[in-house]
């Protein structure tokens, strides 16, 4: 049985606002109090683990035994299976200090060269830990293809060059409705609010 949040407040291992915003609307009905480990200020751990779950664990376990509250921490990405699943857990990496996601797209499209096998999957993991060590994790997959060159301006990342299987647009294209129809981070969350916030 998964272990159940049932506190008023929610701390959530970023230090990103966007993210902050975008979780707080997802949590608002289970959660009336979210706030961010930037808020708090709380440190930021280095990501050494080798998958999206290591990471997220370690971001929440973190600040969950430095805070002594219940903390969420995201890890996600974009796996090319012709790469053997990079960027992965590098997605953000791949883009340089200077967030150019053109640059990484590009990375990604001349590492590919002629491969004929265009799939790829993004996948985001949320981990919940309490401050006693307990974690629950939930795993969100969206499956689908790189397209090239990108299209669309709407979205972040990788989103102008990634298809998800069902449609004919990329994320690029899709208002945000759309898009989280078929998001890894929405389907991760729905998994997460089931089991822990139901
Ligand atoms: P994180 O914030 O450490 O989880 O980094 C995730 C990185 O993966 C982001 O910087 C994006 O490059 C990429 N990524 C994750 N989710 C998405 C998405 O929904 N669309 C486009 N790129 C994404």
């Amino acid at each position: 049985m998964p272990r159940k949040f049932t506190e008023g407040r929610l701390i959530l291992a970023t230090h990103n606002q966007g993210k902050v915003a975008e979780i707080g609307r997802l949590l608002s009905s289970y959660v009336p109090d979210v706030v961010s480990a930037a808020d708090l200020g709380l440190s930021e751990p280095e990501e050494t683990g080798v998958t999206f779950a290591e990471n997220a664990i370690l971001k929440a376990q973190a600040a969950a035994r430095e805070s002594g509250q219940i903390v969420l921490a995201d890890d996600s990405g974009l796996a090319v299976y012709a790469l053997g699943g990079a960027p992965g857990i590098y997605s953000a990496r791949w883009a340089g200090i200077e967030k150019n996601f053109q640059k990484a797209m590009r990375e990604v499209h001349d590492r590919l060269g002629d491969s004929s096998d265009r799939s790829a999957a993004f996948i985001c993991v949320l981990a919940l830990a309490w401050p006693d060590g307990h974690v629950e994790t939930a795993e969100g997959r969206c499956e689908g293809g790189i397209v090239w060159p990108p299209r669309g301006d709407a979205g972040f990342g990788y989103d102008p060059f990634f298809i998800p299987v069902g449609a004919d647009r990329t994320f690029g294209e899709m208002s945000k409705d759309e898009k989280q129809s078929f998001s890894h981070r929405a389907s991760a969350f729905s998994s997460l609010i089931k089991n822990c916030f139901e």
